[in-house]
């Protein structure tokens, strides 16, 4: 059961699109409605969904709680000569009574990846737009008590960048809650399997990094290019949708808050009106779409749905 394809207002989504000779598969971790406006986007105004909730709800944002929906995914790039996972979510298992939504969990994650035919020992590359919690998840499993790469043959490409800003920060006070750096990167390094590359590597043929700092250092996007089309997963430049009709709200998260403002506003005015399409890691089904402009700002055309107005 390909569990990416979900019935929403009554059509099945795509979760595999095609660029050329490659192809880009969705395995979703989980998705639901999981965060307050106040806790992702403190900045902005305390009543800043209201002049947005016609277009956002039901299926961005819950109506009867007023939580965004979040979704946590992999995008799996299949080219003729490798298999490449753009981000691997929260993970199993983690020991994290702080943090419940990372606490012991065990998602059929990679029953999932094998529904599409992928199975660990197949996945060339991994990549991670960044080194936050939610992007490195299924990096490592634990097997015998002991945290191991999932996959087992794959290089796992770390931006050079970003790696020099964490590794700095994991051993500070912020992080005993939340060790993902002891259970998801390190054994990977441990294990020879870690490669640190600059922030525009080119990973295979039609599939290259770009540079996108601000919600972290070395933040990157991945640009894939193929017969005449071209995706761009934008990892976490942006977490909502919303966003794009308020670029200026960063999430919580964001590391560089004048540098997430530049180039979210960069990214979005690069891609309005094109027909690229944008895959974000935390957009929920149908996941992708296109940016269009909206009034003084921009809005999110997911795919299959109506064109929002100008
Ligand atoms: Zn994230």
């Amino acid at each position: 059961m390909n569990t990416a394809l979900t019935i929403r207002t009554g059509q099945k989504r795509m979760s595999r699109w095609s660029f050329g000779a490659i192809t880009v598969d969705r395995v979703i971790e989980f998705e639901r409605p999981l965060a307050t406006l106040a806790y992702l986007y403190p900045t902005a105004p305390k009543d800043g969904l209201a002049p947005h909730r016609h277009w956002l709800e039901p299926d961005l944002v819950d109506p009867l709680s007023g939580l965004l929906k979040i979704a946590f995914h992999t995008f799996v790039i299949r080219t003729p000569r490798t298999t490449i996972l753009v981000d691997t979510c929260s993970g199993n298992d983690r020991h994290r009574p702080q943090k419940t939504r990372y606490h012991m969990n065990s998602w059929p994650y990679l029953e999932r990846l094998a529904a599409i035919g992928v199975q660990p020992e197949a996945v060339d590359y991994v990549l991670c737009t960044h080194l936050h919690v939610d992007h490195v998840g299924w990096n490592t499993r634990l097997v015998d008590g002991r945290w191991v790469p999932t996959f087992p043959n794959a290089r796992y490409l770390f931006s050079r960048r970003e790696w020099a800003y964490w590794v700095d920060h994991y051993e500070t006070e912020a992080f005993t809650d939340d060790p993902y750096y002891q259970d998801s990167i390190l054994p990977v390094i441990a294990a020879g399997q870690a490669v640190f590359v600059d922030d525009d590597y080119p990973v295979d043929h039609g599939v290259t990094l770009e540079p996108s700092p601000g919600h972290t250092p070395g933040h990157v996007c991945i640009r894939v290019t193929g017969g005449g089309r071209t995706a761009v997963m934008s990892g976490d430049l942006m977490h909502h949708a919303v966003q794009c009709a308020e670029p200026d709200w960063n999430s919580c998260f964001c590391v560089d808050p004048d540098g997430s403002r530049a180039t979210r506003r960069a990214f979005l005015e690069r891609h309005a009106e094109t027909p690229t399409l944008i895959m974000p890691a935390h957009f929920p089904t149908p996941a992708v779409g296109r940016i269009v402009p909206s009034g003084k700002a921009w809005r999110f055309w997911f795919e299959g749905e109506p064109r929002p107005p100008r």
